[in-house]
């Protein structure tokens, strides 16, 4: 679920320095100047906004609601950005302030950095936001934002003083935020925003029907997580390049971390066709808060597909007696598409206040609100929503349970991706 406080941070930040900039504007300011400086302050905050996220602090997975969701409000945040910063750019006088020797105004770099780094901005929001372009070349070309954020830095600190006044309330409160922004920069540019790495050894790769399980045992301390978190996983040799994100498949406390990974490009192949036992692997987490424990407990788990990862650890991780109610609605193409059905069934029965509903969209069944209607005991509003699974899925679904009178904060989503 997408939490709110980080939201609100960012929206009291910026409604602080409008008040501050427009509130205490210089008398030679225009109007035009005061509101075009304006917008270009907010943009400046974002593109701040959307640096500090990079860190990947804990704090703000617990602000955000989870490293997913960090990076989904990234996202929005670098579109605004670009958006203010355009309409500041096109509205912003541009002839030489009065009082302002035109030699020096030449001189002064504060315009051609601008314009550079909203060029730069716009180039990189396109690679940003093309999913066409491939995971592992998109990553290196995403840090041309970091030069981007010292251009736009560099603009405001050279920009004549007709335009900002830097030692006002306002224009200090940016140069806070350009501090803070510079320093969490360098700090996620230097891999200072990976957690500790703790080493594992492959102990099995087990090939699923369309997915590989890989098993990991821990040379020294192993991984402490919550069932529903993920990691970061980083194979060690040659060409296994960048890490990839998995969700934990294990139980918390088990003697081996595993790992279920569908095959969709070169590194998950890679995985199943020749990551072999005694490899090593540095295991970086665990993130996420897509946590059922700490819900209501009549609850909705809706998996599709390898979204099913999520699932299988908290199943994994209940203990027979657990006051929870769950019902869990399983989707898949086909029965032997559905991955660890049959452990499913049996933790099912065992456990007792689990119920198991396989859904396979080949016999013409879908994970859809009509079907949970006749399926379910209680009114679709009398539960809590976890749902994992592909997009329109999850989309839909979400759609539909909100028609039905569920509130958002009853429905928890987590994303297998995060641009
Ligand atoms: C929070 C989270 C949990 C996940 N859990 C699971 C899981 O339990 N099982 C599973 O099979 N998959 C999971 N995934 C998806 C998995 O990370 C990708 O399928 C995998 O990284 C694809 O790599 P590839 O090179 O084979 O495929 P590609 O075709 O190169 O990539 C497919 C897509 O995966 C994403 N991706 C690729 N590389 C990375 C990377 N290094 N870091 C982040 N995203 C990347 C991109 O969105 C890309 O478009 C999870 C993803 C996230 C974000």
């Amino acid at each position: 679920m997408l939490k709110k406080t980080g939201i609100y941070a960012i929206v009291g930040l910026i409604l602080v320095f409008a008040f501050l900039h427009v509130g205490f504007a210089p008398a030679q300011h225009t109007p035009r100047t005061t509101g075009t400086t304006l917008l270009g302050g907010i943009a400046f905050i974002l593109m701040t906004c959307t640096i500090i996220l990079s860190t990947r602090l804990a704090i703000f997975e617990d602000w955000f609601g989870g490293l997913d969701r960090m990076y989904q409000v990234h996202r929005v945040m670098g579109v605004l950005t670009a958006l203010f910063a355009l309409v500041h750019f096109f509205g912003v006088p541009k002839e030489v302030p009065v009082g302002m020797d035109p030699v020096v105004n030449s001189i002064v770099p504060s315009a051609p950095l601008g314009m550079l780094g909203l060029i730069f901005l716009v180039i990189g929001l396109f690679i940003a936001l093309n999913r066409k372009i491939r995971y592992s070349w998109w990553r290196p070309t995403h840090k041309i934002m970091g030069i981007v954020y010292l251009l736009i830095v560099g603009h405001f600190f050279t920009a004549p003083e007709i335009f900002v006044e830097q030692y006002s309330a306002s224009g200090v409160l940016l140069l806070v935020a350009a501090a803070v922004g510079v320093v969490s920069l360098f700090y996620s540019v230097f891999g200072m925003n990976r957690r500790t790495a703790i080493p594992f050894t492959i102990q099995e790769v087990n090939a699923l029907e369309r997915a590989t399980e890989v098993v990991l045992k821990p040379i020294g301390k192993t991984l402490q997580f919550k069932p529903g978190q993920f990691a970061f996983v980083e194979v060690q040799g040659k060409n296994w390049n960048e890490p990839h994100p998995f969700t934990i498949s294990s139980a918390p406390g088990d003697d081996y971390l595993r790992f279920t990974v569908k095959v969709l490009g070169d590194w998950t192949r890679k995985v199943r066709e020749e990551l072999k036992p005694g490899s090593k692997v540095l295991v970086r987490g665990p993130y996420g808060r897509f946590d059922a424990e700490i819900a209501t407990n009549k609850q909705i788990w809706l998996a599709g597909g390898i979204g099913l990862t999520p699932f299988l650890s908290k199943l994994r991780a209940m203990k027979p007696g657990d006051a929870r109610q769950v019902h869990l609605v399983y989707a898949a193409r086909e029965v032997r598409d559905a991955i660890f059905l049959d452990e499913l069934r049996a933790r099912a029965t065992e456990l007792g206040n689990v119920t198991l509903v396989p859904l396979f969209s080949e016999e013409g069944n879908f994970a859809r609100v009509d079907m949970m209607k006749k399926k379910l005991p209680d009114p679709l509003n009398s539960y809590e929503y976890f749902m994992c699974g592909p997009k329109p899925m999850v989309d839909g679904l979400m759609k539909d349970l909100k028609s039905e009178g569920v509130t958002r904060d009853r429905i928890h989503t987590e994303a297998f991706e995060f641009r």
